[in-house]
Order: C-alpha cells, then structure tokens, then sequence
C-alpha cells in the first residue's frame, strides 16, 4: 500500500507569487554572518548572533523567526523581512508499508533553467538505525547502464543549501527534531534516539562531481553544535572518480563506497563506464590508499545483483580476490529495475548463493534487502515517474487542445 501525504499540482497557483526572500536554512557560518550583517547587525555581535541562529535552525529545526525567544524583537522582525527559513519545496511524499520515506523535491530554478529541477531523498528505518539518502546532484551525467538516474537530460550540481535542505526537511517530516515527540517537553534528544542517524550520499548523482558543495553540506551535517551527525556515520557513495577518492579522504573524513558491480574491466566498462577512464586497478589502488582504514573503517563495495550478467560464482570468487587486503564490506543489491532496462535482477536462490561464497572469505555481506519497492525507492525512480505523469498531461492537453 502506498500513501500519498500530499500531492500538490505542478503548478500551485501559488508559484505564480514566488517569495524571493532567500533561506537561510543550509547556509553555514560564514554566510549566516553576511546575511546578518548585510540587515544591520554590527560586527560586534556577529559571532554570537550566528551562534544562537546556529542553534535554532540546526539543533531546534524551528521554522519561524519568531520561535528564537533570544533574539529581540526588533532583530526577528528584520530577519523576518529579508530571509525566510523554507526547506525545499515538497512535490510528493510518499510512505512505503515497511516505513521508507521518499520524497520528490522541487528546488528553485537557477540560471536559464526552464523548469525547476527536482530531486529525490529517501529515508530507511531500521531497527537500529535511520539512514537518509540523499542527493548531489539534479540527474547524472555518468549513464551506467543499470542505473535510471544516468537517462535524465537536466544535469546541475546542487548547491549546498539544497544538500543540507534535504536533511533539514526530512526531520521536520518525520518529526526528528528535539521536543517533536512526547514528551515535548523541550529537552534535547540523546543522540541514540535520534530517527536519522546516518547519511549515505546515495540518492542521485555522482558526489564527486560536486566535491567542493557535498564536503561543505557534510561539515553542517556533522557539526557538532549543530546537526551532528558523526562523519562516520556519513557515507559518499562513488562510481570511482579515482582522482578525488584519495583528496575526499583527507579532506572530508567521512566513510566510503565504491560502486564495484563487476570485477573484469570489459563487464565494469559495460555497466559502469566511467570504468573507461579510471580502470580496476586504478580503483582498488585509490582504495588502498584510503586514509585511516581499519577494521573499524572499513570501505563499502556496492554489486548490483543482474541476472546473467555478474552473479555467477565465479564472480563471486572474484570479487572475494579483488579485494584481499582492503578493509573491506560488501553489499549485495538486488537490482530495481525499470521500465525500459534491458536488466533483470538476479534470483533470489542466486543472489544467496553468491552471499555465501562472500561469506565463507570471511566477508559479513548484508544482502540489501530491497526496501519501500511499493513506492520505487530506487536510484531515480520517483522523479522519472513524476516525468511520465508530465509527459502524459502534456500529451491529454495536446489532444483536447487545451
Ligand atoms: N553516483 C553514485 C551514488 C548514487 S547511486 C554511485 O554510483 O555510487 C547509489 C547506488 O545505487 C550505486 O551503487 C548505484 O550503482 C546503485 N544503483 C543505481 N541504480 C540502481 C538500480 N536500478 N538498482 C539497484 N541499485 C542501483
Ligand atoms: Fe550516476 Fe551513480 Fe547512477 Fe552511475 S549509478 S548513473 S554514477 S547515479
């Protein structure tokens, strides 16, 4: 069963009076700072003004000037009349039977886009964890074969605002935030009762590709006086931009995934064509030079399960031979197709099978058991669905003439 929470039309007349008041959710310190002082705040105060504004956009989530009981009047009235707290505007949640969130988002057009583009997060309870996907980039300029994100034309990097902004409304949905939940008595949440306890930069995009605005969005998401998630519980995901693996890892601290999905370079050209440029090798070098790996810090190896294509067990051996030596996870995706893929996802008894030779190597490898199908929770399923939708308006309006 699927639910729809809301579904507003494309074109709310409300689009037509767009509020051009920026946000400043997202934002980090340095430009809270600009956006106060250009309102009149002295540099004096600069510092401790950001700080409480910090705290109550990043620790409290409110959404409204008028919930920051510290400030003064005079200064939320001046904040009110230039800037606004949104988050990006919701075209569609919907709620999965085993509680997987995803939403599609609509951002702010830039430049000389003709339509707004839009995004999609997606959020994964567990019993002990909550893990929010979310995207870099607007499409995917990379085509693996497998992957429905790669076919969209609109490709733009997301800006920091719209990195964060995800995060920021996936807790307001959820009600993540302190006193959201009984007993609402205002008292900050222990970490451990947090819903969102992890981030992996799996929605859609290459991260890497958006290097400078995912590390700035990931130093706010782990800000420890604000959103504090841990940078070991952030995950980048990458197809293997092999030049900026080993400069993420000094530079940002977070955990890595690689998107392996065949061991052979013919088969990895195929379907992860980046792999063109950057083979194997080249890849599993940049892994093992990985800083500060151990058994605790492990890198992630994604293998997207396809049926006849990479799951024999001989695969199997040789991806459990590839990566001897790294600290290593794997996790086994059975693939989500969609309409048009010439892919199929491997069996069930299969997909066990080849676990099981990753197994015995000594290797945990949690199948990923597919979660919120009924909604399409995969890798730029929603927005393609919310494109057919659109397609076919346009086409019933074509054919009444309307
Ligand atoms: N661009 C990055 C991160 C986004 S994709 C990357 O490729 O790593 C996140 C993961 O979803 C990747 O491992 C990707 O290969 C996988 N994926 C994409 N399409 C999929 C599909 N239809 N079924 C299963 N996994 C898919
Ligand atoms: Fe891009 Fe990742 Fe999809 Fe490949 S799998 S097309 S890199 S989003």
């Amino acid at each position: 069963m699927v639910l729809l929470l809301d579904n507003r039309p494309c074109h709310s007349p409300s689009s037509d009076l767009e509020d051009t008041r920026p946000s400043l959710v997202g934002l980090g310190r340095a430009q809270l700072a600009e956006a106060l002082a250009s309102i009149g705040v002295p540099p004096k105060h600069l510092r401790m003004r950001v700080a409480q504004l910090w705290s109550w956009i990043y620790v409290r989530g409110v959404t409204s000037f008028d919930q920051m009981t510290d400030i003064s009047k005079d200064l939320r009235a001046r904040l009110d009349a230039a800037y606004t707290l949104a988050r990006p505007e919701i075209v569609r949640e919907q709620v999965s039977v085993d509680g997987t969130r995803k939403w599609l988002l609509r951002l702010p057009r830039r430049g000389r886009e003709v339509m707004p583009p839009e995004i999609e997060t997606v959020y994964i309870p567990e019993i002990d964890r909550g893990t929010l996907c979310i995207s870099s980039q607007v499409g995917c300029t990379l085509n693996c074969s497998f992957c429905h994100t790669g076919t969209q034309r609109l490709v733009r990097n997301l800006e920091v605002q719209e990195i964060v902004g995800q995060i920021m409304l996936a807790r307001d949905r959820i009600g993540d935030w302190p006193g959201a939940e009984p007993p609402g008595d205002g008292r900050l949440l222990p970490s451990t009762e947090r819903k969102i306890t992890n981030i992996v930069l799996m929605g859609m995009g290459e991260p890497l590709y958006n290097f400078e605005n995912v590390k700035a969005a990931m130093e706010i998401a782990s800000d420890g006086e604000g959103l504090s998630i841990s940078k070991r519980r952030i995950t980048l995901s990458t197809s293997g931009v092999v030049p900026e693996i080993p400069r993420w890892g000094a530079e940002s601290g977070t955990m890595l995934a690689i998107s392996l999905h065949a061991t052979r370079d013919d088969l990895r050209n195929e379907l992860v064509p980046i792999n063109r440029k950057y083979p194997i090798a080249e890849l599993m070098a940049a892994c093992r030079a990985y800083p500060g790996l151990s058994n605790a810090k492990r890198i992630t190896f994604e293998y997207v399960m396809l049926k006849g294509v990479n799951d024999s067990l001989a695969d199997a051996k040789e991806l459990v031979k590839l990566l001897r030596g790294i600290p290593a996870k794997i996790n086994l995706i059975p693939f989500n197709p969609w309409p048009g893929t010439k892919y199929e996802c491997s069996d069930w008894e299969q997909i066990e099978r080849f676990a099981e030779v990753v197994n015995r190597a000594g290797y945990a490898s949690p199948v990923r058991t597919p979660r919120g199908r009924d909604i399409f929770a995969a890798c730029g399923q929603l927005k393609s669905e919310s494109m057919r939708l659109k397609a076919s308006a346009l086409r019933a309006s074509e054919a009444t003439g309307s």
